[in-house]
């Protein structure tokens, strides 16, 4: 509930984005609506509109990041907004500089949003808590624990392919206990009303909250592809495991690897999705990567629409919400 009235203004409209939890069904959809409004523009002449235009955007990554760095910053410039990248390892962070300060520091320059991405769970809530009232934070990942850009790419890439979610079953296979991405997943499909929500993966490889969080949980890969509509695989997050879970990377795929045969165990129209970065061999063949069912380079295209739309709408709050936690 804290994290529900951190992210809305007085108004109920949207000043934050830090996770998909909590957040009304309606909110999400005019998060895809408005990334489809924007798609248009990727494909002008001039691939700009006003909205940001005299704001400045913050990319402060903490955490390494290709295609959800790149593609906030293409979203910023889109919008017209001036955009700064924090390098982190050479800021002053190293230095001993706390959050709290790089924050302070940052503000002093008249910065409008910060796009966080952090390998600490919470990073991107502490600072959302802490900024001055016209700030606005956009999650980039915090930890295990959401990636709530990235789940509304995957939301509006299924709604593009299947339009109706009240109907889909959907897959989740992999590394879902270091997943923030399956968290953040997880909670959008079932406000969007997906009725048959599956996770598939090793026990080890499975959050012992998993079943409260209305799922199906399988161990076994063909049961839980057995006629879905839509199959999200995830790498396997070997930065975040502590000990070993897994036997080796070969057994791993020879149970759970995503082949053309496993794949004919769906419906003949399943998407395929990844966030990336994808592991060739260990979570997926490539000849599914690159097949016909693959949408995955489709999802790093919409990234920039779901980017410039959560910009957009967080920039509308209200200046006068409190820090009502
Ligand atoms: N790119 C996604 C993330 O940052 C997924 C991954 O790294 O596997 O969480």
């Amino acid at each position: 509930m804290k994290q529900q009235h951190l992210q809305l203004d007085n108004n109920k409209r949207l000043r934050h984005f830090l996770t998909t939890e909590g957040l009304k069904r309606d909110l999400l959809v005019e998060i895809l609506d408005t990334a489809e409004s924007f798609t248009s523009i990727t494909h002008q002449q001039v691939k700009k509109v006003p909205l940001l235009r005299g704001k400045t955007v913050v990319n402060l990554f903490f955490e390494a990041s290709t295609r959800t760095r790149t593609t906030f910053e293409l979203a910023a410039k889109r919008l017209s907004a001036d955009v700064l990248n924090i390098n982190v390892p050479a800021s002053a962070t190293n230095k001993g500089e706390t959050l709290l300060d790089t924050l302070r520091n940052l503000e002093a320059m008249h910065c409008d949003m910060f796009v966080v991405r952090h390998q600490n769970s919470g990073a991107a809530h502490f600072i959302a808590q802490h900024c001055a009232p016209h700030v606005s934070v956009l999650n980039a990942g915090d930890g295990s624990h959401a990636h709530p850009t990235q789940a509304m790419i995957d939301m509006f890439t299924i709604r593009r392919h299947k339009q109706e979610f009240h109907t889909l079953s959907v897959a989740i296979v992999g590394d879902i206990l270091h997943s923030r991405v399956a968290r953040s997943q997880i909670h959008a499909l079932s406000t969007l009303g997906v009725p048959d929500i599956r996770v598939i993966a090793p026990r080890t490889l499975i959050p012992a909250e998993a079943s409260s969080l209305g799922v199906h949980v399988y161990h076994d890969l063909d049961q839980g592809l057995d006629g879905v509509d839509v199959i999200i695989m995830l790498r396997l997050q070997r930065e975040r495991m502590s000990s070993a879970l897994l036997p080796s990377e070969h057994e791993y795929f020879k149970l759970y690897g995503l082949t053309k045969e496993k794949l004919a165990l769906a419906k003949p129209d399943v998407i395929v999705m990844h966030p990336g970065p994808i592991n060739r061999g260990v979570e997926m063949d490539s000849s599914v990567a690159d097949g016909e069912h693959s949408v995955i380079l489709q999802q790093v295209s919409h990234g920039i629409s779901i980017r410039m739309a959560v910009m957009s709408m967080t920039m509308q709050h209200d200046l006068h919400s409190g820090q009502d936690t």
